[in-house]
């Protein structure tokens, strides 16, 4: 019989799988769960369980898949760091530690490449390899906070691929990580960022905790700008994508971080900055500005500091909280649009991966 990983369980369901195997033991199975969690591997089981169930619970974890992917390597530059994690198919996923001024964010991979092919992204230039399983994700985030020993505020799934792709797998994972009983993240310290796909925009609005947080990557004021960049908008144009943004911002409690990676010479004028203004005019966002990051072969430039000061200060004259991301880890190819690296690239190659066409029929 093959082994369940722990890490795609909520508590609730661990202890609903224990139980059908074994016709008792629903309460022990939670404090398995809870105890694995708490402190990130199992020990002194005698200390939180009653003798007389010390061999149940000993079979429940013979049962049980604890095991993690390991880490193959990690990257540091100043406090930031970038780690990748290994699987069973020796394909990588990447994740970076971002310390933040209200504590460090966590930005994960739910995929290993991305099919979306956005040209200012390294990720993008890899094609899509496979889907992240729930396991793989959570991974990500109990490495950090368990064996890593960093205090995560924030969860971003903003690493490698798109969420919505894979949306089934990450919305499991977002309820593992936000079971109280277990890693225990509040869902409005996890963000889901999408390049556009409405239809999972959609989705999420019908389905998502309202608290969960959502980040839309628009990165530009029209569809002929975007036309180029994106590949996603000749599938949903933009005023489809304003058309889901509205539909989700109906809940009161709900507004979107709006993504816009400068460019220099192509999105960033103050132009542009009106257009974009205009665009996001009757939505609830917040506007996050990231200066293009430099990549292995480059077809843009980020705009020099005069540049992205005047268009931060155009969107803030025209109403919109705004901010410009201060840029961290370009060293170790661990910034915003940098991951999907040349040397995972020549580890698919060398186990003959087969890239997926990108594709975006409806
Ligand atoms: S920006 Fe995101 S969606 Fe676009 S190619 Fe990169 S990983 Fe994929």
């Amino acid at each position: 019989m093959s082994k369940e990983s722990i890490f795609s369980h909520t508590q609730k369901s661990f202890s609903e799988a224990m139980f059908l195997r074994f016709g008792k033991g629903r309460q022990h199975a939670a404090k398995l769960y809870s105890e694995w969690f708490r402190k990130g591997q199992m020990d002194d089981m005698a200390a939180w369980v009653e003798p007389q169930a010390v061999s149940l619970v000993n079979r429940m974890s013979e049962i049980t898949d604890f095991s993690l992917p390991e880490m193959s390597r990690v990257k540091e530059e100043g406090r930031t760091a970038k780690f990748l994690l290994k699987f069973f198919d020796g394909l990588e996923s990447e994740s970076v530690l971002i310390p933040m001024e209200a504590g460090t964010t966590l930005c994960i991979s739910s995929q290993v490449g991305c099919k979306m092919g956005c040209a200012f992204c390294e990720t993008g230039k890899m094609g899509l390899i496979r889907h992240l399983t729930c396991e793989e994700i959570v991974a990500q985030v109990f490495w950090a906070r368990c064996k890593l020993g960093r205090e995560v505020r924030n969860i971003v799934f903003m690493g490698m691929g798109e969420p919505f792709d894979n949306y089934d797998a990450v919305m499991r994972a977002v309820a593992v990580l936000t079971d109280m009983r277990g890693l225990g993240f509040g869902p409005s310290r996890i963000t889901i960022s999408t390049s556009g796909k409405v239809d999972a925009i959609l989705r999420m609005a019908n389905e998502a905790d309202p608290a969960l947080n959502l980040a839309v990557s628009v990165n530009a004021p029209n569809d002929e700008i975007r036309n180029r960049i994106m590949p996603v908008n000749r599938q949903w144009n933009m005023a489809e994508l304003k058309e889901a943004m509205l539909e989700y911002c109906k809940h009161p409690r709900r507004e979107i971080l709006v993504e816009y990676v400068l460019l220099k010479g192509i999105n960033d004028s103050l132009g542009a900055a009106d257009e974009l203004a205009e665009y996001l005019c009757g939505l609830k966002v917040k506007v996050n500005l990231i200066p293009y990051n430099p990549q292995t072969r480059d077809r843009f430039a980020p705009p020099d500091e005069a540049q992205r000061e005047a268009f931060l200060m155009r969107m803030r004259q025209r109403g919109y909280q705004t901010l410009l991301r201060k840029t961290t880890g370009q060293q170790i190819m661990a910034a915003c649009g940098q991951l999907g690296n040349v040397g995972i690239r020549r580890e698919m190659l060398k186990l003959k991966v087969p890239f997926d066409n990108i594709s975006f029929n409806r």
